[in-house]
């Protein structure tokens, strides 16, 4: 089981003394301090944390990446090859948050992932289904749509994160089943979308918490987890990582 990928998205939390403390502490725990872990920041405290994590075995992790590719007139964004700049190596891209605060839609997150790979970064694709859509038994279109912009992508320099809506930040985790379902039919969808033999990595997130990380990393086809609010305290981070 060891070695499966974890990352921690703060969302838009933190201070730079409190995270900067926060990541010391995780930085001395070899639970957490080892390949395959990540931290996705707030922007402005990326090129802090590529700092802070320097020496270590810790990934530095976007949360978002402009859909334009070269530099120029496009206030507010931060490109790809920033990223790289500043030492990313991993890239959220269509996060649920983003999709529903932001609006973005699949030919957006096209034009983001091919930056992103462009720029020799890792996506890491978010999908998920809202809770109405599990109801109405659509989640299945849903996420074999939101996939559908992977189409091209060697499945080997890119990750999906199934984070079902509703599970994000409710407490609510979805069953061990319908994990492992989900998964399952991630990878297969992909194997078609991606037209290839390579299976994707897969990871999970929502609610993935200290207490049932265990069970959740433990299911065969979900190859690591992306943890929210529990990336924000060290014992419950350190918890997951050593699940993993
Ligand atoms: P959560 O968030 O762990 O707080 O549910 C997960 C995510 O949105 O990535």
């Amino acid at each position: 089981m060891a070695g499966k990928l974890v990352i921690g998205n703060w969302k838009m939390n933190g201070r730079r003394v409190a995270s900067e403390t926060l990541v010391a502490a995780m930085l001395a725990d070899p639970r957490i301090n080892r390949p395959n872990v990540g931290m996705a920041p707030p922007a402005p405290y990326l090129a802090l944390l590529a700092g802070w994590l320097e020496g270590s075995h810790v990934a530095v992790c976007a949360q978002d990446a402009s859909r334009f590719a070269k530099d120029g007139a496009f206030t507010g964004d931060v490109s790809a090859a920033m990223l790289a700049d500043i030492g990313c190596q991993y890239v959220l891209v269509g996060h649920s948050e983003r999709r529903q605060y932001h609006g973005e839609s699949n030919e957006v997150l096209r034009a983001k992932l091919a930056n992103v790979l462009e720029a020799g970064l890792v996506p890491v694709l978010c999908v998920g289904e809202t809770l109405t859509e599990r109801e109405e038994g659509r989640h299945r279109d849903v996420i074999r749509h939101q996939l559908s912009v992977l189409e091209g992508v060697d499945p080997r320099r890119c990750v999906v994160a199934y984070e079902p809506v509703w599970a994000i930040g409710t407490g609510k985790v979805a069953s061990l089943e319908q994990i492992a379902q989900m998964h399952a039919d991630i990878k297969s969808w992909c194997l078609q979308i991606q037209k290839t033999d390579v299976t994707i990595r897969t990871l999970y997130g929502g609610s993935v918490k200290a207490d049932n990380a265990e069970a959740i990393l433990s299911i065969d086809d979900v190859d690591g987890a992306l943890v929210g609010g529990a990336s924000l305290e060290v014992e419950s981070f350190a918890m997951i990582c050593m699940a993993a």
